[in-house]
């Protein structure tokens, strides 16, 4: 189906696209990747009567490392981050890049549009939850900068103001020692997962000194499993703990059943993903570099 009619505005800058969010009201929408809303708005879900596209804005498209974080550029393309060899040194960042749908969709979808879309389903917000990340917002007040876990708010809900627009994600570097991996289980590649699990773990020896797990497409957004983080930290791995993670896991999640499969399923998928996840994160915390590729039905 054709979207409806709509009026077209091409942004020079970011405050110039915030000026014009807020001359057009509720009725504009800001235009990135475009692989969440064109879909919508095909599907005549979204209508709106303006869209304020972002793709000609110069200069917010970047990978940047600063002063002990990595910086993304609200129009970094999913594949940018893919092939960034900078955005590897947080290995749980290209595992998630790689893993998103097909290549079309990594070439055009971004990593701010991801996030401000807060998609139950989508991959962003799940590995960057194990991390420590802000993202940097530009309103008509200024700019801001809000912890990702105060910023999304509720499925496809998120702390932006109506002519607020994410200008920035800005991840903390992990400390020595640490190690991540992110992995979900797909129906097949160009669809979102039916369920995925982010373990970023710190580790010394065999100790677990740190963790952080999150887990995706069980909730309504992704569930940081504080319980399931507690059965490791402290803890000397083992096969018991990371039983015990992976069932706190289960526990944590809060899955619907949908086409992708059974709620039972999803929890039972999401407790095995988790487990996997932590022993490939240790691996990588003991400096192993290890490849992390998602699974296929
Ligand atoms: C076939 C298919 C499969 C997909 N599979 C996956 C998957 O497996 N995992 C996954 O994570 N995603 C998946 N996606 C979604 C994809 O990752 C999108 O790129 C992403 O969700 C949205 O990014 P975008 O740049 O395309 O945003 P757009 O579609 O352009 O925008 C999405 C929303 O965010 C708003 N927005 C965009 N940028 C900003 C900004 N800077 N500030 C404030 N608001 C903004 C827009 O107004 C709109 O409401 C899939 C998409 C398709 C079409």
């Amino acid at each position: 189906m054709y979207p409806r009619a709509f009026h077209y505005h091409r942004a020079g800058s970011l405050k110039e696209a915030v000026t014009m969010l807020s001359q057009l009201g509720e009725e504009g929408k800001l235009l990135a990747g475009g692989q969440s809303l064109i879909p919508l708005m095909k599907l005549r879900f979204a209508n709106p009567k303006h869209l304020v596209d972002l793709n000609f804005v110069p200069g917010i498209s970047y990978i940047k490392e600063d002063k002990g974080s990595l910086r993304f550029g609200a129009l970094t393309r999913h594949a940018e981050v893919e092939y960034s060899a900078t955005a590897a040194k947080i290995p749980i960042i290209h595992d998630c890049a790689a893993g998103i749908a097909d290549v079309q969709v990594r070439n055009r979808g971004t990593i701010g549009g991801s996030i401000a879309e807060a998609d139950p389903s989508g991959d962003w917000a799940t590995v960057l939850s194990t991390l420590d990340t802000t993202i940097r917002c530009l309103g008509r007040k200024g700019e801001r900068t809000i912890p990702l876990s105060k910023f999304i708010t509720d499925a496809y809900t998120t702390a932006l103001g109506p002519e607020e627009i994410v200008s920035e994600i800005i991840v903390k570097n992990p400390p020595k020692g640490s190690g991540g991996a992110y992995l979900a289980f797909k129906r097949s590649a160009p669809v979102y997962p039916t369920a995925s699990a982010a373990v970023q773990l710190r580790m010394e020896g065999d100790v677990c000194e740190d963790a952080a797990i999150a887990l995706g497409c069980v909730g309504l957004t992704a569930i940081k499993a504080s319980q399931a983080e507690s059965a490791l930290r402290g803890q000397k791995i083992s096969e018991t703990t990371m039983n015990a993670a992976a069932e706190a896991a289960r526990a944590a999640a809060d899955p619907q059943p949908d086409m992708r499969g059974s709620a039972e399923y999803k929890r039972m998928l999401v407790g095995a993903l988790v487990k996997r996840a932590i022993e490939l994160a240790i691996r990588r915390a003991r400096g192993e570099q290890v490849e992390v590729s998602h699974l296929y039905a």
